[in-house]
Order: structure tokens, then C-alpha cells, then sequence
């Protein structure tokens, strides 16, 4: 990995200038609908054509992995950021060399890696679930006596949306479960199973002149490991909100984070707060801020890499974003085309809309519809989520999703 550390406080990007952006998914095509409000020019490197970011902004359509692409997207870029964190290390340290990238390959290094992202979150005094690392079937075995059962085994590296793991429940489990993961050809990390009573995250941002800001806390709820809706304000108590958001700004200043940092919790029925994982990018959970907060956590990760002042994060009013995938697409978009997704008088004495829910729809613009894939999302704002809630389970579009 590269340890030349090229971060230079004092260079601001101003608008007008070019962001290269390292993938062109939904994530990439929000930062570029951000930073274009701004001024700013984007390019994406992503190898699938018209995509998500290429509909908005320039693209060079090639591999991740394609150095001379990398080359390429440096020489039109004056800063370069990435929307996911499995960026191929020599590519991150190319770009490095050739361009400014102000994130720098170190904190993708370590969130690239459960086992590395554990022990700095534990380096910052923030806990995390108990766990130890797994090599072989022996350390397993011995892994399970230690943190008990049930027990959750994870790829240290490549996994996501639950991919990658294994809850063992039984000591029967133990083998198959070790022969199953191991085949992902990286070390194994053994979890403690948290007994949580809610799935929280907090964004944090940090600029290379060291402010940071934080997002209020989201409440997650999945559906087959994959994130169904956020609710914001969660429904705890104000005292977890803020060490949610103080745990998060701690590890964001700990680990010199620049850009966004997601940090995804776990809250127990005593009030304790741990770590589940970091993401070094704008969340899903933070899709909430697009219309929810004085600053969205796009145009956030646009100030914090350019270095400008980060903006003013509080919550403007309540919301519940929910996610659309495949299966709920067609229906999302009948609702779309038949008016539906409005929020005026008329449509409330219709029996459509509650007139204090006021639906926001964002469609990624992806053409292939398939199942569980992520094609949009709906920012219900709302005078109180509850009222949001139940607007979603009334549409029965997500009939299968209702928890
Ligand atoms: P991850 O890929 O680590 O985000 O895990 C996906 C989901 O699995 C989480 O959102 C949790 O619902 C669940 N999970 C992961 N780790 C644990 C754990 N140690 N204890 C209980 N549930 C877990």
C-alpha cells in the first residue's frame, strides 16, 4: 500500500475545477448532481456504459482495474474521490501519484478489511462486537468456545449486504460454515451475535483542514440483509443520538478521515453502542439528508474533498427514506406516471397521499430491472415518522418488506 501521505490542508478546490469520480453507480451520480449545484465539472471511470453517474456527467468507460484508463480519468481530474471502498490498491496509489486524491488510499486500506477496521475503531476507544481472528478450523473451534454461540463468521475482505457470512448457530454448523467462507480465499473474522434492539448510523465528514461535521442518526431497518428504510429522527433516546454522533466524529478525526465515513451501529436493549462497520463514502442510510438536512451528505462529500467550508447538517424536518429495488419498481413507477407521488390537497381527498407526508422520488436512472437491485429511493417527509411508516405499509408496495 502507499504510505506517502499527499494531503495538503490548505488546497482548496474551487468551484469551476474537475472531479474524477472512481465508479458510476447511484452514489457517484448524486456527488456529481451535488457538485454540479456547485459548479463543478464531474468524469466517472466505470466500465458499464450509460451509467447511473455517465447520464450526468462525462464518461470514460473501461475497467476498474485499467491503468491506462486511470491515467486517463487523472489527466482530466483536479481531485479525484471514489464511491465504493474496494478500489484496487495499486490503482488508489497511481491516482495518488498522478493526481490529488485528498481521501488518500490509507483509510480505504483499512476499511477494505474487517480485521484492520475493528482494531482502529477499538484505536479511537469506540467498541466494537467481540471477535477474533479466524485462519484455520482450529481457531474457529476455539473462537466459538470463547465468544459462544450463536456466532456470526465473516469474510475479512469482499463482503457486503450480508454477502460473505455465516451465522453459526449449533457446533454442527462449524465446518461447513469454515469450508464455505474460506473459499472466498481471505482470513475470517469470528463476531460475538449482538442481541440489538436497533441498527443505527451516523455520517461523518471531515476536510483535509481537520473540521467535521456529523449527521444526525439514522435507524436502519433490513430486509434480507439489505437496507429496506431509514428513519430519522430514530426513535431512541436524545442522549444515545449524541454519543452515537460523538462516537462517529471520534472515529472520523482518529482515523484522519477525509470525505464522508458512515459508521453503522448496533444498540442494545442496555443502551450500549457498538461498531458493526465503516464505509468511507456517502451511505445508503444517508440518502435521508438529500432533502431532510441544510446540507445532503452529497454536497457534504463535495465541500469535504475539495476542502470548503462543510456545511450546516441539522435536520429540517422529520423523514423515513425508503428504499426501491427491482421488485418494487414497476409499481413506483405507475404511482410516478399516474400523478400519485405529489403531495397536494387533491390527492389527499383522493385517499392517495396524507397531506403532511410529501414523497421525494429518486430513480437512479438503471436499466436493467432485477430483484434487490437498488434503482431508487423515496424521501417521505413527514410531521412525524410514524405517519410515515404507515403511509409506506399503505401503499402495500413493499408488502413483502413490512417489519
Ligand atoms: P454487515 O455486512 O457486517 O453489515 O452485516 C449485515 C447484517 O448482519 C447487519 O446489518 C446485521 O443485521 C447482521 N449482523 C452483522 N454482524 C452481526 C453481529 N455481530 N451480531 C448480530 N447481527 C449481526
Amino acid at each position: 500500500m502507499m504510505t506517502k501521505n499527499l494531503l495538503q490542508p490548505d488546497k482548496v478546490i474551487a468551484p469551476g475545477s474537475t472531479i474524477g469520480i472512481l465508479g458510476g453507480g447511484q452514489l457517484g451520480r448524486m456527488i456529481a448532481l451535488a457538485g454540479t449545484n456547485l459548479g463543478y465539472r464531474f468524469v466517472t471511470l466505470e466500465p458499464t456504459e450509460d451509467s447511473p453517474c455517465g447520464q450526468i456527467a462525462d464518461q470514460i468507460t473501461a475497467s476498474y482495474g485499467d491503468k491506462s484508463a486511470a491515467r486517463e480519468l487523472a489527466s482530466r481530474s483536479d481531485v479525484i474521490t471514489y464511491e465504493f471502498e474496494n478500489v484496487d490498491s495499486e490503482v488508489a496509489a497511481l491516482l495518488e501519484d498522478l493526481s490529488y486524491v485528498p481521501q488518500g488510499s490509507r483509510l480505504l486500506y483499512t476499511t477494505q478489511h474487517r480485521l484492520r477496521e475493528k482494531r482502529a475503531i477499538e484505536a479511537a476507544g469506540v467498541p466494537v462486537a467481540p471477535y477474533r481472528e479466524v485462519v484455520s478450523l482450529q481457531d474457529l473451534q476455539a473462537a466459538v468456545k470463547e465468544l459462544g454461540l450463536p456466532a456470526v463468521l465473516k469474510t475479512a475482505t469482499g463482503g457486503y449486504d450480508g454477502k460473505g457470512q455465516w451465522v453459526i448457530r449449533s457446533e454442527a454448523e462449524i465446518t461447513e460454515a469454515f469450508d464455505t467462507l474460506m473459499k472466498a480465499g481471505t482470513e475470517l473474522v469470528l463476531e460475538k451475535f449482538i442481541r440489538f434492539d436497533k441498527e443505527l448510523s451516523v455520517i461523518a465528514a471531515r476536510s483535509p483542514r481537520g473540521e467535521i461535521r456529523t449527521f444526525p442518526v439514522a435507524e436502519n431497518i433490513h430486509v434480507d440483509n439489505i437496507l429496506h428504510a431509514s428513519i430519522v429522527p430514530a426513535r431512541v433516546d436524545e442522549r444515545i443520538q449524541q454519543e452515537a454522533e460523538q462516537l462517529a466524529a471520534r472515529i472520523a478525526e482518529s482515523l484522519e478521515a477525509v470525505g464522508l465515513l458512515a459508521v453503522e451501529l448496533f444498540l442494545t436493549g442496555d443502551g450500549e453502542l457498538y461498531v458493526n462497520e465503516l464505509a468511507p463514502r456517502p451511505h445508503n442510510s444517508g440518502h435521508y439528508t438529500m432533502e431532510a438536512c441544510r446540507t445532503s451528505q452529497f454536497e457534504q462529500h463535495v465541500r469535504a474533498v475539495c476542502n470548503l467550508p462543510l456545511g450546516n447538517t441539522s435536520l429540517m424536518t422529520p423523514v423515513v427514506m425508503v428504499n426501491v429495488l427491482g421488485e418494487h419498481m414497476e409499481e413506483v413507477e405507475m404511482r410516478l406516471m399516474d400523478g400519485k407521488w405529489t403531495d397536494n390537497k387533491d390527492q389527499e381527498q383522493k385517499g392517495v397521499n396524507p397531506v403532511s407526508v410529501v414523497p421525494k422520488v429518486h430513480l437512479y436512472g438503471k436499466s436493467g430491472v432485477v430483484a434487490k437491485r437498488k434503482m431508487g429511493h423515496i424521501n417521505l417527509l413527514c410531521d412525524n415518522v410514524e405517519e410515515a411508516v404507515s403511509f409506506i405499509q399503505q401503499t402495500k408496495i413493499w408488502r413483502n418488506q413490512q417489519k
